[in-house]
């Protein structure tokens, strides 16, 4: 069997039944990494000795009879955006380019806890900036389906390796659509959590109002277990929600019988691809004759939701990315006179041009003469998008669109930054409003390229996605169909 293949509720189980051990499973995913790695690119750094020792922990635990936690001995990896102790965290930045961070970021700590086997650390756009993982200062990442197109972004990493079988799941981090749109392009399962679900400690920050943790996964039900191990309260960060949270498992339940289910018109505009639009029709008819009620809304503020993204992630970012002035760590210049000189020449060589460009376009947002009209008016239109949503979730249960407007693209295709942009304009608006959305896969293109429709709930109604999803997944299997592409 190959062991790569399986899910992580397929390994846990013959974990659990002793037919399997987690160094096989550790071994298998290792050996798969090796076979494909120079075709995907998924990784920035490998941490192969380290997961074989931790494999033969859990061996000994599982040997010694101990109770094990739910995804003790399952092989994952992370964006190279959350701190690992001792562990290269480089933001796919020259300017990270040597950091080890001496401590793990919250959710590293919780899957260590959860014995889960830590394999690497993957690529993304330059600090979580961009949509296809171009932005990486350091490799180009290929999408498993079609190695001539990207595999989204930022997190493409993540969503490569998961697709590809070179980890059982992986985390990513969403901003303005970073999971979502890439699970989309590879065909997965990501979830992005209600702000403030799942702890920030640890995360490299980008905009810090908008950043959110959350998995990719082969399945629903996947999903579910990597959420159970990874929200939760954390005093390390004051944006953390003290809630009680539920076990996500208990939502992997087969039925939508008379659920509301909206979707917003604004989603089906200009620059929609009629093949996406087709499949998500099909998905809303699926919806419907599995007992729900779909209606169409207007979320009317929608088409605000990108200038005012971008006005606000920029202006956090600007600020967020003052910290990188090559004294206190991370790329130092070799060549400087004077104070001045070592920031400007750290950071003109240390940050790549689209980091560069948020960073201006932020200060400029926050300037004396421009703060008013352009930062303030963007928090104020916030307002209006989140109670756009506000008044929609009165009446329904969830909101379904289109993840992107369109499937994979291929490499420089968006040479234009505002063409980049568009690709999160449906997954932007539920970072600026805080709520849980995910994507997950419901058909393919005439290129054979993966369609992904998201879902979009209330804050805290993670669970309710989740009903949906796996309702969905039960009644469909565009889940298990992966890349044929021989890569190896
Ligand atoms: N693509 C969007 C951007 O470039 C979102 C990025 C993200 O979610 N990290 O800002």
């Amino acid at each position: 069997m190959e062991l790569y293949k399986l899910t992580i509720h397929e390994a846990k189980d013959l974990l659990a039944k002793k037919e399997i051990s987690a160094s096989e499973l550790t071994k298998s995913t290792i050996d798969r990494i090796q076979a494909v790695e120079n075709k995907i690119n998924a990784f920035i750094t490998l941490n192969f000795d380290e997961a074989l020792n931790q494999a033969k922990e859990v061996d000994k635990a599982i040997h010694e009879g101990s109770e094990l936690p739910p995804l003790a001995g399952i092989p994952m990896a992370l964006k190279d955006n959350m701190c690992t102790l001792g562990i290269k965290t480089t933001c796919a930045s020259k300017m990270l380019e040597n950091f080890v961070p001496p401590y793990d970021a919250t959710v590293a700590k919780r899957l260590k806890e959860q014995k889960s086997i830590l394999l690497g650390k993957l690529n993304m756009d330059e600090f979580a900036m961009g949509s296809s993982t171009e932005n990486s200062a350091f490799k180009k990442t290929c999408n498993p389906w079609d190695i001539t197109r990207v595999p989204g972004g930022s997190s493409g990493g993540s969503a490569a390796s998961v697709i590809a079988d070179q980890a059982f799941f992986s985390l990513g981090s969403d901003t303005g659509g970073s999971i979502r749109q890439p699970a989309s392009f590879c065909g997965l399962v990501g979830f992005k959590p209600t702000y403030g679900a799942v702890s920030r400690y640890g995360l490299i920050a980008f905009a810090s109002s908008l950043d959110q943790i959350g998995p990719f996964t082969k399945d629903v039900t996947d999903c579910a277990l990597v959420l159970n191990a990874i929200t939760g309260h954390d005093h390390m960060d004051a944006t953390s929600a003290n809630i009680d949270y539920p076990d996500y498992t208990k939502a992997l339940k087969d039925d939508v019988k008379g659920w509301k289910i909206g979707v917003p018109k604004e989603y089906f505009g200009e620059g929609l691809d009629p093949e996406v639009k087709k499949a998500i029709e099909k998905a809303i008819a699926t919806f419907e004759s599995l007992g729900a009620e779909i209606e169409e809304i207007s979320l009317p503020h929608t088409e605000y939701a990108l200038s005012v993204y971008y006005i606000l992630a920029c202006a956090e970012a600007s600020s967020n990315l003052a910290r990188y002035d090559g004294v206190k760590y991370g790329y130092r210049a070799s060549e400087y006179d004077d104070l001045d000189s070592l920031y400007k020449n750290t950071r003109t060589q240390g940050f790549g041009p689209e980091v560069k460009r948020r960073i201006m376009l932020g200060n400029y947002a926050l300037s004396s003469g421009y703060y008013d009209a352009y930062y303030l008016k963007a928090l104020k239109v916030r307002t209006l998008i989140k109670e756009d949503f506000d008044k929609a979730f009165k009446k329904y249960d969830i909101i379904l669109s289109p993840t992107s407007p369109t499937t994979a693209f291929t490499f420089g295709a968006k040479t234009d930054p505002l063409q980049m942009y568009l690709s999160d304009v449906y997954t932007i608006p539920v970072n600026i409003a805080g709520l849980p959305g995910m994507s997950m896969p419901c058909g393919f293109d005439s290129r054979g390229l993966p369609i992904g429709m998201q879902l979009i709930g209330k804050a805290f109604e993670e669970d309710k996605l989740l009903q949906a999803a796996y309702t969905f997944e039960q009644n469909t299997d565009y889940h298990i169909k992966k890349p044929a592409v021989n890569w190896g």
